[in-house]
């Protein structure tokens, strides 16, 4: 969206307040900075070159782009593009990114990952079982099975079930024995120029291995690769699947076979997978397996489309994790269930954060964490 049409858009909002109601940064904050509508008037100040303050730059910065407002916007605008391209403006007139994300993104630099993971412990989710055989880059596969920061580093089930999960059917794929991170963050925090240079260099990377396929088991990786990437870059025809797309197809080609579990979890759906993608399959292939699983899924009082963002959402967290904390709870208040499940590992990662933070007894599982069960019975 060009300069011209931020300020169309921004102009076109008729003060309803109805976004408000359904953005849990405000929700929670009861700060007008940190609203939709709110960040739309700051939006406006930064494109018409009127001074802003630090925490006018704080209220976008607590955005988690989870793009619940667009939906419900009564003028239909793009509220979540206009808060993210008023990021970039800000990175372009030197007043942004905030300290924190400078940090994170120098790490994403020095150490390939956004969550300051040691770059020699990358590789520890890997199954012992699997070690002495794994070629990493030098197998003979067009298909990467890409784990990203989160699942490498924070939620490494998710990494070590996807790759078993994979193996126990044979499935053609390889792994890196070094990942670069996709980019995404540096990408939400609106340093566009550094994050096309990332998605350019990742790119090469791919193709001078002969990558044509991409599975992963974020959101945000999925969303980069899939949504981010062709934006920017020409020639881009990497095919980019997430690992419940693939395990869903495999079971249903009857190459697992899944007994039950007998037991009752809430699913989340997490915003890269759902809002972001406006299609069905993410929504309806894991609540499927799940039920393969024999697993009864409960839902939150809002899903699907109109799902609550788990609170992590575009770097939050280092800006103020209280709001984080406070838009999990929310959500576990509305769960009737012990245990939670999702697909990205940021979710998980931030209830997680949530339950210890809180003192809460949930349990806490990424998806395949169900399906690797099911299959060891
Ligand atoms: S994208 Fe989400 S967090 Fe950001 S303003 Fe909209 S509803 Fe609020
Ligand atoms: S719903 Fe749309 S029109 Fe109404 S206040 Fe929010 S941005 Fe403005």
């Amino acid at each position: 969206m060009d300069k011209n049409n931020i300020i169309q858009n921004v102009d076109a909002c008729i003060d309803c307040k109805t976004c408000m109601e359904y953005c849990d940064t405000f929700m929670v904050s009861n700060d007008v900075l940190k609203s939709p509508n709110g960040r739309l008037k700051i939006a406006e100040k930064i494109f018409t070159n009127k001074e802003i303050s630090e925490e006018e730059i704080i209220g976008l910065y607590t955005c988690t782009l989870c793009a619940l407002c667009d939906l419900v916007c009564q003028q239909n605008i793009l509220i979540s593009e206009i808060i993210h391209s008023s990021k970039m403006e800000l990175v372009e007139q030197n007043k942004a990114p905030l300290p924190i994300h400078k940090k994170i993104i120098k790490d994403i630099m020095e150490k390939d990952n956004s969550v300051n993971g040691n770059p020699d412990e990358r590789l520890d989710w890997l199954p012992e079982e699997y070690r002495d055989e794994e070629v990493y880059e030098n197998k003979d596969s067009d298909t990467l099975l890409f784990l990203g920061c989160m699942s490498s580093f924070r939620v490494k089930e998710s990494a070590s079930a996807a790759y078993k999960i994979l193996k126990e059917c044979n499935y053609d794929f390889k792994i890196f024995k070094s990942e670069p991170c996709c980019g995404e963050y540096i990408y939400s925090a609106g340093n566009l120029d550094l994050s096309k240079k990332v998605f350019q260099t990742n790119l090469e990377l791919f193709k001078s291995n002969g990558i044509k396929n991409l599975i992963v088991t974020c959101g945000g990786c999925l969303y980069a690769f899939d949504k981010v990437y062709p934006l920017y870059l020409k020639d881009y025809d990497i095919n980019v699947r997430h690992i419940i797309d693939i395990i869903y197809e495999l079971e249903n080609k009857k190459k697992i076979d899944l007994t039950p579990l007998n037991k009752s979890v809430t699913y989340h759906d997490p915003c890269r997978l759902g809002r972001k993608f406006k299609s069905g399959p993410l929504y309806t292939e894991p609540r499927a397996l799940l039920r393969k699983c024999g697993i009864e899924v409960k839902e939150l009082a809002e899903d699907h489309n109109d799902c609550p963002c788990c609170g992590a959402g575009s770097g939050i967290r280092g800006v103020d994790s209280s709001i984080s904390i406070k838009i999990g709870k929310k959500i576990f208040e509305k769960t009737q269930t012990k245990e939670i499940t999702s697909s990205c590992p940021l979710c998980i990662f931030n209830f997680r954060y949530v339950n210890y933070k809180t003192q809460s007894e949930k349990e806490i599982k990424y998806v395949t964490d169900y399906v690797l069960e099911s299959i060891k019975k």
